[in-house]
């Protein structure tokens, strides 16, 4: 896909024409530094030579003269490095605005193309599986697996397309969040158990607190929990466990969901929960996503009071904590 790279390219052609730009202001400064210097000696040189030696005051004005051309030279220099200042600091919001701003575009060129990614890939397998049920007569072992795998299919455009929808709305304020008092535990419970369904593979360890209750948007804590869930499955070797606590603390309840993936690097551990951000080389990954999943987390998080961090889970892989106010 040749458009990936164009956002690069034209990275480079501004950074090439920004530094040109800079060093071509730097120079006329400097070039008009040196004008100016040359006029004002000149000047002084002029008014010196039409001194006539045996004015009484010649060396009164010789000295004059001379007090008035360093004065001009300390004003040429005091100016010129004011200028420089601004210069200097105007280039460098310029460059860092710039630069910002070509990083959104090609985080949200990544997205556009993972988005049309995403959604055709689920369809294409849904239509092929429920092809294949309607042309073949097959045993029930394998009807089973078809109608598995078309689920988790569905079960992922469903996840994309709510937080796609939810995270617009939410941005723009045309989502109303309505609280109402949820059973926190069940609602894990249920949400494990259609994990456990879609994939029976892996070794699913709880430790639910029961009556675990909370105020909350209910179909943005399902968002939240869902995210989670998908993320530790996606981002962690097949039949490895996923742990997921639920504790009820003094003023708030804690949700904590851990894997057995390589884990998030100290250094990314901040940036995993900004809008479209992805760890790693697009054209290198080999998960697909949206960079949504987390941003929508944190969204949900903060909407609710609570907040959202990641730790590193032992041996290996993440822990994702929430936690929220349970008031
Ligand atoms: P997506 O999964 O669609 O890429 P997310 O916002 O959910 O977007 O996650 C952002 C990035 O954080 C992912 O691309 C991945 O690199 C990293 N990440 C999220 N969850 C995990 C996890 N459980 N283990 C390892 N890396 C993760």
């Amino acid at each position: 896909m040749p458009f990936r790279f164009l956002p690069k390219h034209k990275l480079a052609l501004a950074t090439i024409l920004y530094w040109f730009l800079l060093l071509y202001i730097i120079a006329a400064l400097l070039f008009w530094y040196i004008r100016l210097q040359q006029q004002s000696s000149q000047m002084a040189n002029y008014r010196l030579m039409e001194l006539v030696a045996d004015d009484p005051q010649y060396l009164k004005k010789v000295e004059q003269i001379n007090e008035e051309s360093i004065r001009k030279t300390h004003q040429y220099r005091g100016e010129g490095a004011t200028f420089l200042f601004i210069i200097l600091v105007g280039a460098v919001f310029v460059f860092r605005a710039v630069r910002r701003q070509f990083k959104v575009a090609q985080q949200q060129q990544n997205f556009m193309m993972a988005i049309t990614h995403e959604l055709k890939t689920p369809i294409a397998v849904s239509k092929l599986n429920l092809e294949t049920l309607q042309k073949h007569k097959l045993d029930e072992e394998k009807k089973d697996k078809l109608i598995r795998m078309t689920l988790q299919e569905t079960n992922r455009l469903n996840t994309l397309t709510n937080n796609i929808l939810i995270s617009s709305q939410l941005e723009g304020g045309g989502y109303k969040i309505v609280k109402e008092e949820l059973d926190l535990s069940e609602v894990v419970s249920r949400l494990i158990m259609d994990f456990q369904q879609r994939f029976p593979d892996r070794n699913w360890v709880q430790e639910i607190q029961e009556d675990v209750h909370l105020k909350a948007d209910p179909l943005l804590i399902r968002i939240l929990i869902n995210n989670l869930l998908d993320n530790a499955v996606k981002y962690s070797p097949k039949s490895a466990t996923v742990l997921v606590k639920l504790k009820q603390g003094a003023s708030m309840v804690e949700l904590a969901i851990a894997d057995e993936g390589p884990g998030i690097p100290d250094p990314e551990k901040g940036r995993i929960f900004k809008r479209f951000y992805r760890i790693g080389n697009e054209s290198v990954r080999t998960t697909q996503g949206t960079g949504l999943g987390l941003y929508l987390c944190k969204k949900i998080t903060a909407d609710h009071r609570g907040t959202i961090r990641v730790s590193d889970n032992q041996p290996t892989g993440a822990n994702f904590i929430v936690q929220l106010p349970n008031n």
